[in-house]
């Protein structure tokens, strides 16, 4: 990924000793998040605030998530064990994909939008990440036939926990999801112990809702 977007390096570092102050403390997130050009993850007429910890719009009313929350929610995906295989529900942009898949050797990615799917595929083989499988789908059902998932995580908001991702974890298997009404969402880390389901909260956020059906 050198080379792309290099005159931004300045800003990245900048980004990166925000989110360190802000908590993050995992040095490969930190890396990674350095090393991805968030700024072509977006318009261009937006690409001179790419580098502020916020989230900004990506059209059809989403969002491209904080780095605060993709550092928190990678961070938090990969402590204890690196999982092999990762199950993201929500590629919106693709940059949580981007940083996904140079932490991760297979990622799967899921998202009911399909104009978004297709330019973050583009997106993503412009930068050589080449370790990722799309669908166009609805991820409230997952992602079955590819399963199961070492890690799973959500990048909007269901009232309630997806059954069909508990499922489809593996044992000892992570899922990091946000959940609740708008206004009142919670960042939950759950951990597959068998038939049980050990959850803890990690955060109160803000993610635009997970809504059924495909576009
Ligand atoms: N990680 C993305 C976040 C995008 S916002 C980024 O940083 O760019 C959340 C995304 O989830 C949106 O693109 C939205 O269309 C998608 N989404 C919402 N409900 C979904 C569902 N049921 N299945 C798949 N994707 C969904």
């Amino acid at each position: 990924m050198d080379g792309i977007g290099m005159t931004s390096q300045r800003t990245r570092d900048r980004l990166v000793e925000r989110l360190r102050y802000e908590g993050i403390k995992d040095n490969r997130v930190l890396d990674v998040i350095s090393n991805t050009p968030r700024h072509l993850f977006m318009d261009e007429a937006i690409s001179s605030r790419a580098y502020e910890d916020t989230a900004l719009p990506i059209g059809h009313g989403q969002t491209i998530s904080q780095p605060y929350i993709v550092a928190r929610m990678t961070e938090a995906l990969i402590a204890d064990s690196l999982p092999g295989r990762v199950l993201e529900v929500g590629t919106g942009s693709g940059y949580q994909t981007a940083v996904l898949a140079q932490l991760i050797e297979n990622v799967y990615t899921v998202e009911r939008i399909s104009p978004l799917l297709e330019q973050a595929r583009k997106r993503l083989a412009l930068l050589n990440l080449c370790n990722i499988e799309f669908l166009h789908g609805d991820g409230y059902a997952g992602w079955a036939e590819q399963g199961s998932y070492d890690a799973i995580i959500v990048t909007a908001a269901p009232l309630d926990i997806p059954s069909s991702l508990l499922e489809q974890l593996t044992d000892n298997g992570k899922l990091v999801i946000p959940t609740g009404p708008a206004g009142s969402q919670q960042l939950l880390q759950v951990v597959r112990d068998g038939d049980t389901f050990h959850k803890h909260l990690l955060d109160r956020v803000s993610f635009v809702p997970l809504k059924e059906g495909i576009l």
